[in-house]
């Protein structure tokens, strides 16, 4: 079937959890400006609804509302209001998910300071908060025979990166949960659904911000080792994961499920020599 721009986005309904933050929110600005309808969901609703706010101004369709990705019946209520609001579902980006202090090692410490309790909040939040928010929109995207979903992952899910043992553990996860959830939409609901993800490098946000740049601007030791493994010399800007998005949301992938996109500037593929 030919499609005459198979990129087109236009019309098409996309739901964001955690997108009242710093990718969430960038994603929801430019699908909305390419004439998506935007569903803006974060569990700090007001970021959400300032958001959508800020995307109506512009004469563009945004929806801001609470959701949280860790219960059925929060994201149930929300699949609701959208629905009512914009008559169905098109695609879904798990974008809700980050790390947590308490389930990180410091430099001064080791595996055995690692406290369980925090290392279960950090792997529920970054997966279990898109499987959840996967099986509530998918069941409704299954029912249309038609969607997509992007979950976010991370370099930190292939190899070691010191420090972030929880949230490595669960972005990992978050590969083969993609690969998985592709097959089984494929496989038993056909070949309108389907399931990929996005691995960011390294992008200056709320989270890592202390960890990589000093007050003045200039790299810390953490920092520095990143730019050190990145071909391409820098950090990432939010804008640059807009291109992926948009391609993997797009009748253009209508043939790609399971995959994993590296946007890092070359840091997966460096071996550092
Ligand atoms: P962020 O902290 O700016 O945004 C995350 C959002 O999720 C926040 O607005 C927060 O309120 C929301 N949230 C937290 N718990 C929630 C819950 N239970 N229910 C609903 N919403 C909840 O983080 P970010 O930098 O925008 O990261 C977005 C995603 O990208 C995360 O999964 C993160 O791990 C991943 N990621 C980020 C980077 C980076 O460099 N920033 C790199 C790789 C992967």
């Amino acid at each position: 079937m030919l499609v005459q721009n198979s990129f087109d986005i236009q019309g098409k309904i996309i739901a964001i959890t955690g997108g009242g933050g710093v990718l969430g929110s960038n994603m929801a600005s430019y699908l909305a400006s390419q004439g998506a309808k935007v569903a803006i969901m974060d569990l700090r609703a007001e970021l959400a609804i300032a958001k959508a706010e800020t995307i109506a101004k512009n004469g563009e369709e945004a929806i801001g509302l609470a959701a949280n990705v860790l219960d059925q019946s929060s994201l149930e209520h929300a699949l609701d209001i959208i629905v009512n609001r914009f008559g169905k579902v098109d695609a879904l980006i798990n974008a809700a998910g980050g790390n947590m202090p308490g389930a990180t090692i410091g430099p001064d410490s080791d595996i055995f300071s690692l406290s369980m309790e925090a290392f279960q909040k950090v792997s529920e939040l970054n997966l279990n908060g898109s499987v959840l928010p996967s099986l509530v929109f998918g069941k409704h995207m299954v029912a249309h025979k038609a969607g997509a979903i992007i979950n976010i992952s991370s370099m930190t899910a292939q190899r070691a990166i010191s420090r972030v043992v929880g949230y490595s553990a669960a972005k990992a996860a978050i590969d083969n949960y993609t690969k998985w959830l592709a097959c089984e939409f494929a496989l038993k609901f056909g070949d309108g659904l389907r399931v990929n993800a996005i691995a960011p490098g390294f992008f200056i946000g709320d989270q890592n911000r202390k960890l990589l740049l000093h007050e003045d601007g200039s790299l810390t030791t953490r920092g520095a080792a990143i730019i050190k493994q990145t071909p391409m010399g820098r950090f990432g800007d939010a804008n640059e994961l807009n291109g992926t998005i948009h391609w993997l949301l797009s009748e253009a992938a209508r043939f790609v499920t399971g995959i994993v996109v590296p946007i890092d500037g070359g840091f997966s593929a460096y071996s550092g020599i």
